[in-house]
């Protein structure tokens, strides 16, 4: 650990902490607690919450319970100090998240926008993004930053989007989508930004997300900061093989676990949508049913192989986990088997956050470095 001699080091750093503390109280807290537990004095404490109160950063909240003298008065994050936005893209829309800094989505909408690999295309992205900014309540000026989603590897080092298979992306230029609009934009991968999502809410310090669309992928979480890997490449869980020279996937390799258990798959072999296939199989369609079984056994070799990789809990994610807690204890005992180590498998859980969960997991990104930076 450094040695801190910098006045205005120790400044800032007791601010942030005194920040983050009334955070994670959740408006609970009066000022003595917070010198109490952060082991400042009360001056201290109370010339940073003056600043703060002045900044309108905090407020009031309420009255600790009684312990015989005055009430204390609680104080609380003002949630609407600020607010990210996030923005979906994908191959056939655009979807938009406002989230204030208690992460409470405050304004969604989603347009129907065929992709393409062009200026306009973004420029009108962009225009979408103004009228939606128009529609949040509040000063524009409270807007902390935007962040955009794409189905595809992004190298925030070369700052480049390396691929989109699903928008016909190789290698491009990330200033070639900022430029088009009319904010400070970053550039993330989807599922890691699902995946932020699910580790906000499940608010673990290590955490594999395993999502499943049309697209096999996922993130990792660890010591509570997503794991990118030496070339972003890591949590590419769709490529883990779960059956030696078996079905051909979409990367050139054979018995992927995106080969047997992407959407692609139940569309392909049925050609039917999600929500059909689990209606005809609830029936009791046979062909259906032997095929669930096959999908399952296989999906549950990946989530055993993670865990014994990385040893943590897994949230499963993407368009199927929305249909999945009717078939999870079936899962979870072929999970068992593949297994060694668990007894039980508490470590799994499906995730609790809707579809539109990649904006709002890439706001979450914003309202981070926000509540970092106080
Ligand atoms: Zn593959």
């Amino acid at each position: 650990m450094p040695v801190i001699t910098n006045t205005a080091e120790i400044r800032r750093q007791n601010r942030s902490r005194i920040y983050k503390f009334i955070y994670e109280t959740g408006g609970k807290t009066c000022k003595k607690e917070i010198a109490d537990s952060l082991f400042l004095s009360l001056p201290t404490v109370s010339q940073n919450l003056q600043e703060m109160f002045d900044e309108g950063l905090i407020c009031y909240s309420g009255t600790k319970a009684s312990t015989g003298g005055r009430k204390a008065r609680t104080i609380s994050i003002n949630e609407s100090a600020g607010y990210a936005v996030g923005i979906s893209i994908t191959d056939d829309e655009v979807s938009f998240t406002a989230v204030d800094l208690k992460a409470q989505e405050i304004a969604n909408t989603a347009v129907q926008m065929r992709f393409s690999d062009s200026n306009a295309y973004f420029c009108n992205v962009n225009n979408c993004l103004v009228s939606f900014l128009k529609t949040i309540p509040g000063d524009a000026d409270k807007l902390i930053g935007v962040a955009i989603t794409l189905p595809g590897i992004v190298n925030p080092q070369t700052q480049m989007l390396e691929f989109a298979p699903t928008l016909g992306i190789r290698n491009k230029e990330i200033s070639g989508i900022s430029e088009c609009f009319s904010y400070p934009v970053q550039i993330f991968n989807d599922a890691d930004a699902r995946g932020y999502a699910e580790f906000w809410k499940h608010n673990q310090e290590n955490m594999a997300y395993l999502s499943i669309s049309r697209g096999v992928g996922g993130a990792i979480f660890c010591a509570g900061k997503c794991y990118y890997g030496d070339h972003f490449r890591s949590g590419e869980f769709g490529h883990i093989c779960v059956h030696n020279n078996g079905r051909m996937c979409d990367c050139g390799k054979k018995g992927c676990l995106e080969a047997y258990c992407s959407t692609q798959r139940i569309s392909d072999d049925f050609h039917m949508e999600l929500k059909e296939f689990f209606r005809c199989m609830s029936e009791g369609n046979q062909k259906m049913i032997l095929f669930w079984s096959d999908y399952l056994e296989h999906l549950a070799i990946g989530i055993a192989t993670i865990r014994n990789v990385l040893d943590c809990q897994i949230v499963l994610g993407g368009s199927v986990s929305d249909y999945m807690s009717p078939y999870m204890a079936e899962l979870r005992e072929k999970v068992l088997q593949h297994s060694p180590f668990d007894e039980d498998t508490d470590f799994l859980k499906l995730g609790n956050c809707n579809a539109s969960s990649a904006c709002y997991g890439a706001a979450l990104y914003n309202i981070t470095e926000y509540i970092e930076g106080v």
